[in-house]
């Protein structure tokens, strides 16, 4: 996510220049098990801290040239094949997964995730939310990457959020501050959400659970389930439909390697079960480049890519 460019000499293993926290470092760690995709390379080092005060050490002493990026659930990531050099921080500890409930609001941790969501919203009968546990992965990247469906998406029920800095500075901002739009953020590369306090609306119980099986059998029905995936590959492009633009350029049936357009939703790309991170990724590529040759639209990828190829 945010890098530096001196070089760290090779005798120094990475593991022995990073300062000594409460939480773990993972040496070697295949990405490909914390991603939907399923596929990737390793994160040299994966460092999950142990709270907020042990990441904010972490960040103030590890030495400057050590590039870091964050990962959430991993739901809307192709990391590539060649993995990701530095350390990869993942806030899976039971400290970044904390709900606290109170008068129309909901603060969660940014390792909480959003299919959790649904017992505090039925039990507490808090209404507004149910839009966010139908989408994979995790509060901290759902902010990142402001997701949403159903007419609803991240900022429009944000009140506030805590971030850390690079320097390990814990400061209180709001959807403004994080210029969130459609499917993106606008912040400091060096900003980690650390918990978000959402809007919430009185609702009954019998009201929550309609919506929410409304939400889950549309998914049923319209999106591949149970596939390995990273959600809609492509934003859509202002007043049109990224589907329709790759299904009328004829790739609903595109296929690289072990990678394929979803025949359930054709912005939907799958690994079918060996794909590399290239094969998915050139896929794409060629997706965007016949879409431009047939409708001189250029799709814009919505999955994140991480990493170093092969
Ligand atoms: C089947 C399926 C359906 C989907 N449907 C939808 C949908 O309807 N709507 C939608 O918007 N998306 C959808 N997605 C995409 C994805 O679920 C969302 O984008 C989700 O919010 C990503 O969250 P994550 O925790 O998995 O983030 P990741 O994929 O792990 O990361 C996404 C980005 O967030 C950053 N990030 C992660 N945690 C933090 C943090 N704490 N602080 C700062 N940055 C962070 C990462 O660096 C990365 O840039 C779908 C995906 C799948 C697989």
């Amino acid at each position: 996510m945010f890098r530096f460019r001196l070089k760290i000499r090779p005798k120094d293993p990475l593991i022995k220049i990073l300062p000594e926290v409460r939480g773990r470092y993972l040496q070697n760690i295949s990405l490909a098990r914390h991603t939907w995709f399923g596929v990737g390379g390793n994160a040299e080092i994966m460092y999950i801290p142990e709270d907020t005060e042990d990441l904010a050490h972490f960040l103030r002493n590890k030495p400057r040239n050590v590039p870091l990026c964050i990962i959430g659930g991993g739901s809307n990531l192709l990391v590539r094949d060649g993995g990701i050099p530095g350390v990869v921080i993942k806030l899976d500890s039971p400290h970044f997964k904390k709900v606290s409930v109170g008068e129309g609001f909901i603060t969660c941790g940014a390792g909480f995730r959003n299919t959790d969501l649904k017992k505090y919203l039925l039990r507490n009968k808090l209404g507004g939310l149910e839009f966010l546990c139908s989408i994979p992965g995790v509060i901290g990247g759902s902010v990142k990457t402001n997701a949403g469906c159903f007419g609803r998406e991240v900022g429009d029920v944000m009140l506030r959020a805590e971030i850390i800095n690079g320097e390990g500075k814990i400061q209180t901002v709001t959807a403004k501050d994080l210029g969130l739009s459609y499917r993106s953020s606008l912040f400091p590369e060096d900003w980690i959400i650390l918990s978000i306090t959402f809007k919430t609306e009185p609702a009954t119980e019998e009201e929550i659970s309609r919506k929410l099986e409304e939400h889950r059998q549309y998914r049923r029905e319209r999106q591949p389930y149970n596939q390995k995936t990273a959600g809609s590959t492509f934003k859509n492009p202002e007043g049109l439909k990224a589907w329709e633009l790759i299904k009328k350029s004829g790739c609903a049936e595109m296929s690289v390697g072990g990678a394929k357009v979803s025949e359930k939703h054709c912005n939907f790309l799958i690994n079918t079960g060996n794909a590399t991170a290239k094969d998915i990724e050139t896929l794409g590529e060629m997706i965007i480049q016949k879409v431009r040759q047939e409708t001189f639209i250029t799709l814009e990828w919505e999955i994140k890519r991480l990493g170093i190829e092969k």
